[in-house]
């Protein structure tokens, strides 16, 4: 059978290299980000009834070092009530007091500066400011995720960032296992979910692809089409999350074994075979240095974690094209970073310390605010109409896809381009190899403006030899 793959990308006709390599236009990096949570109550029936319901709104994440503004809490209470406002932490202990009494009828703002009652300036991370109230014995709950860190996400525009968190195994996989019963799937998911927390505090948009004990292929589907559904499908599941998310970064959360209990340290994994590499390796070397600094404060004085370095390694999430295994690799850099080893009395001792899983998440945001940071011209793209099925060999197509200004600079002079590529046993991920069929101009966008741009292919003609993909 014939089928087409039909790759698409995007072509700066400007110059893009000098562009990026350029200084990043970011005006001033202050905390920034409004959030205004959902309103929920204890028994849940607040969204129906939003006038009667106790209302949080927080200002000021991600809170920075030194931001002249604080994380601002705005509670308004539609009737007097008993109100406790806190801030907790991931783990869910209270780190500050904002407001315990009773309060009339209106609006309360209290300001955190990231400091504990007792003084303490609080590591960084994610946190929640927490409204609770009690009218007539009814108890009412509000809050919402902050973050401290020590910087923003892209602050131009963070929620225009997609960052997929995959904490690795879970459910039927449990991946590493220590001699104490310690599952690496339950340490790479808690990593995992406080790094989401803490991207989503700094106003970034997080896919993960479990936030739970689960597989992520749920409900069951082959993924891979060979009519089995096993490991392939679970990990095909996670790419997929991540291309459907149209994610702008992939981060494989995992932590090692190994035979001897000697061996320890983190390394950071990535494929160069993809049309991304070079932006890739940097990624890869950004997590893994930010991951060494980050372990290096948190272990015990003295200790200094074991550099193996950013290596390229060919695991499923992070490869191309490789039917009939793996169809729909991602699109996006991606990492898959190993943090320490189970199978160290030493190292499996700090990641049962939540101090320490705190310090791994926050080296993942780290990486992320700084690979981000040279970020400049950025178009997403959708596909938005175009067949429901593949298409045969000598018919017409036209693809209507969506494309963003999802950078910092306004986007001029963009071309969109359809190229067919013919299948290879092994994708080596080079782009501008295939036929370019298809050529659309990409109107001028302003940062956060949005187009609808048709690339219309001619008779696609059927190949001398081979099949296409
Ligand atoms: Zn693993």
């Amino acid at each position: 059978m014939h089928r087409i793959f039909l790759a698409l990308f995007l072509l700066a006709t400007l110059a893009l290299v000098p562009t990026l390599a350029q200084a990043p236009t970011v005006p001033v990096v202050r905390a920034q980000g409004d959030q205004t949570q959902a309103i929920g109550t204890a028994d849940g029936d607040a969204q129906d009834d939003f006038e009667s319901s106790l209302r949080l709104v927080v200002t000021g994440s991600p809170l920075l070092p030194g931001a002249p503004d604080p994380i601002r809490a705005t509670v308004t209470l539609p009737a007097p009530a008993e109100l406790r406002l806190r801030v907790v932490d991931f783990d869910g202990d209270t780190v500050a007091e904002l407001y315990r009494g009773h309060r009339r009828a209106g609006e309360l703002q209290r300001a955190w500066d990231g400091v504990t009652t007792a003084g303490r300036t609080v590591p960084p991370g994610p946190y929640r400011v927490v409204a609770t109230t009690t009218v007539d014995g009814a108890l009412e709950r509000a809050d919402t995720w902050v973050t401290m860190a020590d910087r923003a996400v892209y602050p131009q525009a963070p929620a225009s960032i997609i960052v997929a968190v995959d904490p690795g195994h879970g459910g039927d996989y449990d991946g590493a296992m220590a001699p104490d019963g310690t599952r690496e799937a339950d340490i790479n998911l808690d990593i995992g979910l406080r790094l989401a927390r803490m991207l989503e505090g700094a106003g970034v948009n997080v896919v993960l692809t479990r936030d739970a004990d689960r597989n992520v292929n749920e409900p069951p589907q082959d993924r891979t089409g060979d009519r089995l559904i096993d490991g392939d499908d679970e990990l095909a599941a996670r790419p997929d999350a991540a291309n459907e998310a149209r994610a702008d970064l992939f981060i494989s959360i995992h932590n090692n074994t190994a035979a001897s209990p000697r061996v320890g340290g983190p390394s950071t994994l990535y494929f160069d075979e993809r049309p991304f590499a070079a932006r890739n390796a940097r990624l890869a070397r950004i997590v893994q240095e930010e991951m060494v600094a980050g372990l290096a404060e948190a272990g015990e004085d003295g200790w200094q974690p074991h550099d193996h370095g950013a290596l390229i390694y060919p695991y499923y999430v992070l490869r191309g094209f490789d039917p009939p295994r793996l169809r729909r690799p991602t699109q996006m850099p991606g990492v898959l970073s190993e943090g320490l080893f189970l199978s160290n009395p030493q190292e499996l001792a700090l990641l049962q310390q939540p101090a320490v899983r705190g310090a791994m998440a926050a080296a993942y945001y780290g990486a992320v605010s700084r690979y981000l940071a040279r970020r400049g011209p950025h178009l997403g793209y959708a596909l938005v109409d175009g067949p429901a099925e593949a298409v045969d060999p000598g018919r017409p197509l036209t693809l209507g896809i969506e494309v963003r200004n999802q950078g910092s600079e306004a986007v001029r002079d963009w071309r969109l381009t359809g190229e067919l590529e013919r299948a290879r046993p092994r994708y080596l991920g080079r782009v501008g190899r295939g036929t370019r069929l298809a050529d659309a101009r990409v109107p001028r966008l302003a940062p956060g403006e949005s187009a609808l741009v048709e690339l219309a292919f001619p008779l696609l003609q059927r190949p001398a030899t081979g099949s296409c993909w």
